[in-house]
């Protein structure tokens, strides 16, 4: 690192748990972010402040007026721009020692298999059930770190799921395929602006943990927040012996 990325990055290397060797860490990784609204915006934007090393960013739709209210890299002329090339000019203004990867897409399960095998931590920040399920099992298949969010109406949820350890669960152990609760249409539904922010930002706050080897292992864990009380709640989330995605692996 330079002078220059040795003061902008002083306040994560002044941390003895992080130092010069985390940041470095971070530097030479590589996240996938899937999905660049709600939770992906800050997520993207926090992993570009730390100073990850290349970050890619797979959305497929353009900025709309009502994205505004919570996706913070967009601004109201980035309105009927894709949501890639907005996010794009945000973060790289931001910081531009980060390497921007961003694609214009829908990924099919093809694309994940490639993407998630090129990157060491996947952030899921996506909006439905189908590609929750997608960028698991791709995840569990290369074995690569996944941190999930969701975030609806008054309620959000963080999920880790290390999956670099054999005994790790994964998303399908906690949210059966075959088992699907009714698929919530995320994108119709009211959601508290802050909250999408707040599960967003943990999303990158477990990925430079995971990246820089840091903290507890997260893997297996449920976050689950109730705005309305303010209350916090944390599950652990066991392997299941019969998960159709992971235990035959
Ligand atoms: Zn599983």
């Amino acid at each position: 690192m330079n002078d220059e990325q040795l003061l902008r990055y002083s306040r994560h290397i002044l941390l003895a748990e992080f130092g010069v060797e985390g940041q470095q860490r971070l530097r030479d990784a590589h996240a996938l972010v899937i999905g660049a609204g709600g939770l992906g915006c800050p997520a993207a934007l926090y992993l570009a402040t730390s100073g990850i090393g290349r970050m890619t960013i797979a959305d497929p739709d353009k900025v709309d007026l009502t994205n505004l209210q919570r996706q913070i890299l967009y601004r109201t002329d980035s309105v009927g721009v894709p949501k890639v090339d907005a996010a794009r000019a945000t973060l790289s203004a931001i910081n531009p020692d980060v390497e921007l990867v961003t694609l214009q897409k829908r990924l099919a399960a093809d694309d994940l298999r490639a993407l998630v095998s090129g990157a060491d931590i996947v952030l899921d920040c996506s909006d439905n059930f189908a590609t929750r399920h997608a960028i698991n099992r791709a995840c569990v298949a290369h074995r690569k770190p996944l941190v999930s969010g969701a975030a609806i109406r008054l309620d959000a949820q963080l999920m880790v799921f290390d999956l670099r350890a054999a005994d790790a669960p994964c998303y399908s152990c906690l949210f059966p395929e075959e088992g699907e609760v009714e698929e919530v249409q995320c994108s119709v539904m009211g959601v508290l602006a802050p909250m999408t922010g707040a599960i967003g930002a943990l999303q990158a706050m477990e990925t430079l943990k995971i990246v820089a080897g840091i903290g507890a292992a997260g893997g297996g864990k449920l976050l689950l927040l109730d705005a309305k009380s303010g209350e916090w709640r944390s599950v652990r989330i066991a392997k299941d012996p019969k998960c159709a995605v992971c235990s035959t692996r």
